[in-house]
């Protein structure tokens, strides 16, 4: 395992101002980030999983040491199968916390070896999710500040606004 190369996995669905941040400065401190969109069978999604790899291929094409791909099952085979060493996840607020100790411990029981590194949020997308911006987009709301604008216009295409 490399502990220059790491991964931010999540659903995205879709990338916000909050993701974007945290995938910023992670690639800022690592050689190369992988940014993986998880493959989730069980949850409801508004983007598909080409789109919402797209939509971050576009947002992140200028950043030569990101990689976006997607990925299913176990994120510690992920990891194995590209020598990852580290797993970026965001911390809000404290109620993120113990779900993500959660992951964090097992991934840690699964693989000693790949440590899981948590980046604060910026304070001003603390309380950003994906699932608001859909909710907001859904009554007709505008969310251009927390969402990149290609994720804006797609949004207003799904929901025919
Ligand atoms: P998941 O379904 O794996 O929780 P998400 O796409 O919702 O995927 O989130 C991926 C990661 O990004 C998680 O660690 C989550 O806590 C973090 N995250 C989400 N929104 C923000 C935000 N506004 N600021 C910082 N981190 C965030």
């Amino acid at each position: 395992m490399n502990q220059r190369i790491a991964v931010y996995p999540g659903s995205f669905d879709p990338p916000t101002m909050g993701h974007l941040d945290i995938i910023r400065r992670a690639a800022a401190l690592y050689d190369t980030l992988y940014v993986a969109v998880l493959i989730n069978t069980n949850k409801q999604e508004l983007f598909s999983l080409e789109e919402r790899v797209a939509l971050l291929e576009q947002e992140l094409a200028a950043f030569p040491n990101i990689k976006v791909s997607s990925f299913r099952g176990l994120l510690v085979d992920y990891c194995k199968q590209h020598e990852i060493g580290v797993i970026i996840r965001g911390l809000r607020a404290v109620s993120d916390y113990e779900y993500e100790m959660q992951i964090a411990q097992m991934n840690r029981s699964l693989s000693a070896d790949i440590e899981t590194v948590f980046l604060m949020t910026n304070t001003k997308y603390s309380f950003l999710s994906s699932s608001i911006v859909k909710e907001v987009v859904r009554f007709g709301g505008d969310v251009s500040d927390v969402v990149p604008p290609i994720v804006a216009q797609k949004l207003s295409e799904k929901m025919g606004g």
